[in-house]
């Protein structure tokens, strides 16, 4: 689709980051257009009608934020450990190598808010999958998790079984 042109064309590949091995996709190209920037919001904005549209740190912030306000819904953010300065929930998950904790103000949502998660990469799922579990826990109702791009190789979806997976491009 044209969106999906527009998304794959501002999206940068930089080999050996953040390691040897990684290819790295840069959203910074698209942040940097206007017109792209615009089109990934309205897209996300319109995509449910939701309370509160969660942005995973940091780069989900960028995308969420905006979606948020465009949809007239709540913007939430899950932080990564002792960046939240009230009381909070908090879900770990393995990485590569150790292990990460994410949390969310345990007053963020009003039970049974309904709620759109945004990142802009899925590639393996386990901090998507953290992220659903704490906005769950939270007392809110997933109704989806969005993301800029999913890395289809590393199948993150397989872990995301219970809940809608939009992706705007696969890769
Ligand atoms: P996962 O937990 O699915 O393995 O990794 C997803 C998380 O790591 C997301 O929060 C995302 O921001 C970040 N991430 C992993 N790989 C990439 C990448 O190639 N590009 C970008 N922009 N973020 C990535």
């Amino acid at each position: 689709t044209e969106l999906s042109n527009l998304i794959l064309d501002r999206i940068r590949d930089v080999p050996d980051y953040p390691k040897p091995g990684v290819l790295f996709k840069d959203i910074t190209p698209l942040l940097a257009d206007p017109v792209a920037f615009a089109a990934v919001t309205d897209e996300l904005a319109g995509m449910y009608e939701v309370d509160k549209i969660v942005g995973i740190e940091a780069r989900g912030f960028i995308l969420a934020a905006p979606a948020a306000l465009r949809a007239g819904a709540g913007f939430v953010p899950v932080r990564k450990k002792g960046k939240l300065p009230s009381e909070t929930l908090e879900e770990s998950y393995d990485l590569e190598y150790g292990s990460a904790v994410i949390e969310v103000h345990r007053d963020a949502f009003v039970p049974g808010e309904r709620v759109l998660i945004v990142d802009d990469v899925l590639a393996t799922g386990g901090t998507a999958r953290a992220a659903v579990e704490l906005v769950r826990r939270a007392g809110a109702d997933v109704v989806a998790l969005a993301v800029l791009m999913e890395l289809a190789f590393l199948k993150g979806r397989e872990r995301l079984t219970d809940v809608e997976v939009r992706s705007l491009v696969v890769v």
